[in-house]
């Protein structure tokens, strides 16, 4: 692999719930990569209640993709913004289209797929459990909650995000599989890609360190 630019650009793919979060954590802390999520930029604009955020807030209620003029025109101006180092972008792109426009003005360097089976997904985010006042989350079955729908600290009730429900899970794996798996074939092509399969982030985790260490020479 060869590094076009100064810093190296990294681009992270994977359905939603694939532990593509995760994974990028890990990569942040042990490369001192910036992590840039469009999904955290968002959620991040409609907190705020900014204009995008409010043009935004009805995609991601209904587990929906912004549509690309306003995705791409946002993530370009975010992508200029950031300082001098190595990046590693997760959330976008998410079509063809975005992976297009991307092309033309950041060429990116390596392209991470984690390749994690649609059922074992499901599975787990219907197990997936959050106090919202903290951000608290549970897992029934890897940590579970002390008490059955209570948080451990506070006492107060858990409740599933509304894009956790399982439809709403199954129906954002229908989207990806029909508009973003285009996405991994147009790197496929290119000849970036690299595939991570697994079922779990601690199993795909030495996979990714083996083949990134190399790169960033550790
Ligand atoms: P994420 O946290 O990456 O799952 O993103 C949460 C939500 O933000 C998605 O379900 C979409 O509604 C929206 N979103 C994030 N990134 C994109 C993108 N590249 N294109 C379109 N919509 C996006």
């Amino acid at each position: 692999m060869t590094v076009k630019s100064k810093f190296l650009k990294a681009l992270i793919l994977g359905a939603p719930a694939s532990g593509k979060g995760t994974i990028s954590s890990r990569i942040v802390k042990r490369y001192n990569v910036e992590h840039i999520s469009s999904g955290d930029k968002l959620r991040d604009h409609i907190q705020k209640q900014t204009d995008l955020g409010k043009e935004v807030k009805a995609y991601l209620d209904e587990g929906k993709l912004v549509p690309d003029n306003v995705m791409i025109k946002f993530m370009i101006t975010e992508l200029d913004k950031v300082p001098n180092k190595p990046w590693l972008l997760d959330g976008f792109p998410r079509t063809v289209g975005q992976a297009q426009a991307l092309w033309k003005v950041q060429p990116v360097d390596v392209v991470l797929n984690l390749a994690v089976p649609f059922d074992v997904i499901i599975d787990r985010v219907k197990n997936r459990w959050v106090h919202l006042p903290s951000g608290r989350v549970y897992n029934i079955g890897f940590n579970t909650p002390k008490v059955d729908g209570k948080d451990d600290i506070t006492g107060e009730d858990l409740v599933q995000r509304p894009d956790d429900k399982p439809e709403a899970v199954k129906k954002r794996l229908e989207i990806y599989d029909s508009i973003t798996r285009p996405v991994i074939d147009f790197y496929k092509d290119i000849g970036i890609l690299k595939e991570f399969p697994g079922r779990t982030s601690d199993e795909i985790w030495p996979k990714v360190t083996t083949y990134l260490d190399p790169i960033f020479k550790m």
